[in-house]
């Protein structure tokens, strides 16, 4: 027990109820949390609490506190692309619309506004970390860094044949690890966009300078029929079969969709611990298929929820996607086979397994980094309460999300942003948006 504070308490949460996720899934009533240097240093119940003053508080009554949500798989710098083009088939979509307006607009500045907004928005629906991959990733990252959010940050990387040698793409590689790593809250990774975006020795290449700088790989895995049916031709292997044969799974990796598996795959991918990122809603909206996440839970795969970009979700709410996610496995396996508990452990500590973070964060416990939110339950949609965990998963909204911390940083303090100027960035997209929609309009008409 640790009733009194120092001078060196940075904050304390207070009041709530305590979802720590940790190993024993403690709940913890009337919590007190005590965060210094940004670290939580105790969780403990006290009822009654006075709290001390001189030192930064949050008040959390009437409300549940729980790790930050973790995003893992989004494209932040395309937020400026939200809902562009709805309802176009994948191919369309990608070719006709997405590529264009990323060939004319994409630069650094639509990078940095994309992320500023897709920030704002993750902090008030409740995510503190998101693992990321796209192009002009260090400004994305520097971004990101500055807005007090916590992220992996994977340069992306698609080869346009005899535009670069290799050499010249790992020199590039090499300066984007080195201005990344400057920043406190952001760990770079690589993001090779997909089996069919680079050649073969290009990836195999990349498998061994992620092992000898020991960096995470991000990418798209088994997205769509196509990729599957063009890879089982041209190699003889499934995706996961081939990427096995070239020893990525050896490494820590991380991959988006994984919408058909062979049992074969699950297997593997289960065995080598591979992190696997659900996008129920991404998924759903491009017609491409569902996630077999309780055949790979059981296998040993962990799992996180991704948004993916807002051009084809097209928000970045995880508990929008938690509850999507959860119904559509219950759907394809039957009632009980993914319960709510679980989904909530896929939004914080096994999403933080997956991305091999969960020594830092994804739980309430002493020593961890101080990533959390706080969301009311004093609304009219969220009682009587009898559930936590159903309540997250079935009933909350992200306008419960009241406060967010990330390393005892308050990003967010009864729903106003601390470190931004909201209103601001909000009417800097709109004007952006007028400008992409005039030539969006063009490509409609040529399509
Ligand atoms: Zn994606």
């Amino acid at each position: 027990m640790r009733n009194n504070h120092t001078a060196l308490d940075d904050l304390i949460v207070y009041g709530g109820t305590l979802l720590t996720m940790d190993p024993q899934m403690r709940i913890i009533p009337h919590g007190v949390i005590h965060v210094q240097r940004g670290k939580i240093v105790s969780l403990e119940s006290i009822e009654n609490f006075t709290p001390p003053s001189g030192v930064q508080l949050l008040d959390a009554h009437g409300g549940i506190v729980l790790p930050g949500f973790i995003n893992g798989h989004t494209h932040v710098g395309m937020s400026l692309l939200r809902g562009i083009a709805d309802d176009y088939p994948l191919d369309q979509w990608l070719t006709k619309h997405i590529f264009p307006l990323e060939r004319q607009f994409g630069s650094k500045e639509f990078v940095e506004l994309g992320t500023e907004l897709a920030c704002v928005e993750m902090i008030k629906s409740g995510t503190t970390f998101f693992n990321d991959m796209y192009y002009f990733e260090a400004a994305a990252a520097a971004v990101a860094d500055r807005m007090g959010m916590r992220a992996i940050c994977g340069q992306t990387h698609v080869e346009i044949s005899g535009v670069e040698s290799n050499q010249e793409v790992f020199n590039k590689f090499d300066q984007f690890v080195e201005e990344v790593e400057k920043l406190s809250l952001i760990q770079p990774a690589l993001a090779p966009h997909s089996i069919y975006g680079l050649s073969e020795q290009l990836w195999k290449d990349l498998v061994k300078y992620a092992r000898n700088h020991q960096l995470l790989i991000h990418t798209h895995l088994c997205e769509t029929q196509q990729e599957i049916q063009k890879t089982r031709l041209e190699k003889g292997l499934t995706p996961v079969e081939w990427f096995d044969s070239i020893g990525l799974w050896d490494q820590p990796a991380i991959c988006a969709h994984a919408i058909e598996l062979s049992s074969t795959d699950i297997k593997l991918l289960g065995k080598k611990q591979v992190g696997i990122v659900y996008n129920p809603e991404s998924n759903l909206k491009l017609g491409n298929g569902i996630c077999p996440v309780v055949e790979l839970r059981a296998s040993g795969a962990p799992i996180a929820f991704g948004t993916d970009s807002t051009a084809s979700n097209n928000n970045l709410d995880l508990l929008q996607e938690a509850a999507s996610g959860s119904k559509l496995q219950t759907f394809k396996y039957g009632v009980g086979n993914l319960k709510a508990i679980e989904c909530v452990k896929i939004l914080t500590i096994e999403a933080a397994r997956a991305l091999r973070v969960d020594d830092q964060v994804g739980s309430l416990v002493v020593g961890k980094s101080a990533d959390l939110v706080v969301l009311d339950i004093n609304q009219a949609h969220s009682v009587p309460l009898y559930d936590w965990y159903s309540h997250v998963i079935y009933s909350a909204l992200q306008s419960d999300v009241r406060h967010s911390v990330v390393a005892g940083q308050i990003l967010m303090k009864n729903r106003t942003l601390t470190r931004c100027n909201e209103k601001e960035i909000v009417s800097r997209a709109q004007s952006w948006g007028e400008r992409i929609q005039a030539v969006n309009a063009q490509l409609a008409k040529s399509t």
